[in-house]
């Protein structure tokens, strides 16, 4: 906690000083564009990996990067998900997953039920990808197997985002576009899902462009 406390103390002293502006701007209000759904993973960095400043990203965080469909959890994600399109108006969702994610790789492999049974109940949301995978992605194993469930992953649960009404309104509107990203925190780089070609590529500021239809995973290491 004393680590935290010094933070603290950085922070008003050496860094506040110098975006007073935008904190004073921003107590008058948000006006984010994007909701950004990613991991609680300690090692992700929404903002930083953005480089993004406060006032900019409308920020949902759970174990997986999870989306439960509408009215299939009692938990905070629907009324975020509301708040974000409806309140806020923003004109972007990401839903982000990650390399080396211990959700996944619970997934995959479940912990024992009587030890963690929010968790395990928790995972059922991905229970589309643990099928996926399972089917379609048999003949894989290891870090292979770990990098398609995180990719796969992030498409399901993009799925289960156009269930909530505020999205499917927003997207019938062409008021929302809704993106796939996977990062990789040993490289940082940031890979996102092209539909026309059916794979995660590495974002660049030009993307390109292929058309291959079929979404048949390469073991893309991330
Ligand atoms: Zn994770």
């Amino acid at each position: 906690m004393q680590r935290l406390i010094q933070g603290l103390h950085h922070f008003q002293n050496a860094v506040f000083g110098s975006q007073r502006e935008l904190f004073e701007r921003l107590a008058k209000g948000q006006a984010p564009e994007t909701l950004f759904i990613t991991c609680s993973d300690s090692r992700i960095d929404p903002n930083l990996l953005t480089q993004t400043v406060p006032g900019e990203l409308f920020i949902m965080r759970n174990a997986g990067n999870l989306v439960p469909p509408y009215g299939a959890s009692q938990g905070g994600e629907a009324a975020t998900i509301e708040f974000a399109v409806a309140g806020l108006g923003v004109k972007e969702i990401v839903v982000c997953g990650h390399s080396h994610c211990g959700a996944m790789k619970g997934l995959l492999d479940p912990p024992p039920a009587k030890d963690f049974p929010a968790l395990t109940q928790w995972l059922g949301h991905a229970e589309s990808t643990r099928r996926v995978v399972r089917d379609k992605y048999a003949d894989r194993e290891g870090a292979s197997l770990i990098n398609i469930t995180i990719q796969e992953n992030v498409l399901a649960q993009l799925e289960n985002l156009r269930t909530h009404p505020v999205v499917a309104s927003g997207l019938a509107q062409s008021k929302l576009k809704l993106h796939g990203w996977v990062y990789k925190i040993e490289t940082g780089e940031v890979f996102g899902y092209d539909p026309e070609s059916g794979q995660f590529r590495l974002l660049t500021e030009q993307p390109s462009h292929r058309t291959d239809r079929e979404r048949q995973f390469e073991p893309l290491d991330v």
